[in-house]
């Protein structure tokens, strides 16, 4: 039997309607959720990444806007924009969306952004917060695999979870987050001897790489929860593909995420949930 799909655009579509209601509710009180972007100007994929996002919000009643990096901006104009956006009560959530321009540092203007504002959880204080469990916006793709999860209420407790990719935004919080959801997890990368068999142990695997279709059917123990959450462009297919070869992997799995309509959407409804927490906090 082909594994049953964990469909995170329809869960998105739920928790979208969900943060309308949310928006609606803070509306009435005279605050209007605002996310903004800061975005290589000449990066196509990063520009076209930023538009579905404040599409998003803005279909959800929130505001939204972005300024761009482009080739002449300087570190210091860089900085500036972030310590604005920080003194701005209008702005509740700022999205640094990487990579920026090459010759800007973006460590420091993650550094820089406050921590109530960081709803893509990215800031090294935000992980700091994921690592020592304390309260705090977490990284919006790992969180929406961990809703997807939870919808579809997988088993996690007691779990063997691997990881594939163990990158700052992605494969370590995701790693983090398994564990506190009380599996037992195992963080593989380019490095990683034996990566087949050593996936062939996991109940859980996240796909969090960047190579199109790498994990195969004989990867996966009859039965796992394969997460995907890859997106690669390859010639000749008309659709982003998965880090999974996903009708192999079908044939194995017992819940697959599919690529497009799986990790993608789920990372903006959640980027966008913590943008109307944030909103909701600034209330209080
Ligand atoms: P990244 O920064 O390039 O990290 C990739 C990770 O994969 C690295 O840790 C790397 O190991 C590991 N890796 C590379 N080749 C490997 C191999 N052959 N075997 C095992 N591990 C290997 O990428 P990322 O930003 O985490 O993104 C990963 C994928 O997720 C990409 O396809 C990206 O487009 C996608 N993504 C999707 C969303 C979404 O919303 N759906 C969001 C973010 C990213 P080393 O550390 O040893 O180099």
């Amino acid at each position: 039997m082909p594994a049953q799909i964990l469909d995170g655009l329809a869960l998105s579509k739920q928790l979208r309607a969900e943060l309308k209601e949310r928006v609606g509710v803070l509306k009435e009180k005279g605050i209007t959720p605002r996310l903004e972007a800061i975005v290589a100007a000449q990066d196509p994929a990063s520009l076209a990444y930023v538009r579905m996002k404040r599409k998003w919000a803005e279909a959800a009643g929130m505001e939204s806007g972005s300024w761009e990096a482009t080739a002449e901006t300087t570190q210091e104009e860089l900085l500036a924009k972030v310590h604005e956006l920080n003194a701005n009560p209008l702005v509740h959530g700022v999205l640094i969306q990487h990579p920026l321009p090459k010759h800007l540092d973006e460590n420091a203007a993650l550094m820089a952004l406050g921590s109530e504002k960081d709803v893509d959880g990215i800031t090294p204080q935000s992980l700091g917060r994921l690592v020592g469990d304390l309260p705090g916006f977490r990284c919006a793709t790992p969180l929406g695999i961990t809703k997807i999860l939870k919808h579809y209420q997988i088993p996690t407790a007691g779990k063997h979870a691997i990881v594939i990719g163990r990158s700052v935004i992605l494969g370590k919080p995701m790693a983090l987050m398994l564990l506190q959801m009380n599996a037992t997890v195992t963080i593989a990368h380019s490095k990683t001897e034996n990566l087949p068999a050593l996936c062939r142990q996991a109940d859980i695997v996240v796909a969090a790489v960047g190579r199109a279709e790498l994990v195969k059917a004989d990867w996966i123990k009859p039965g796992a929860v394969v997460v995907d959450a890859g997106y690669n462009k390859v010639e000749g297919r008309t659709h982003d593909v998965g880090d999974v070869d996903f009708e192999g992997v079908s044939e194995v799995a017992s819940w697959l995420t599919p690529v497009p309509g799986g990790v993608g959407p789920m990372t903006v409804a959640s980027l966008l949930a913590n943008c109307v927490e944030a909103a909701e906090l600034s209330a209080i």
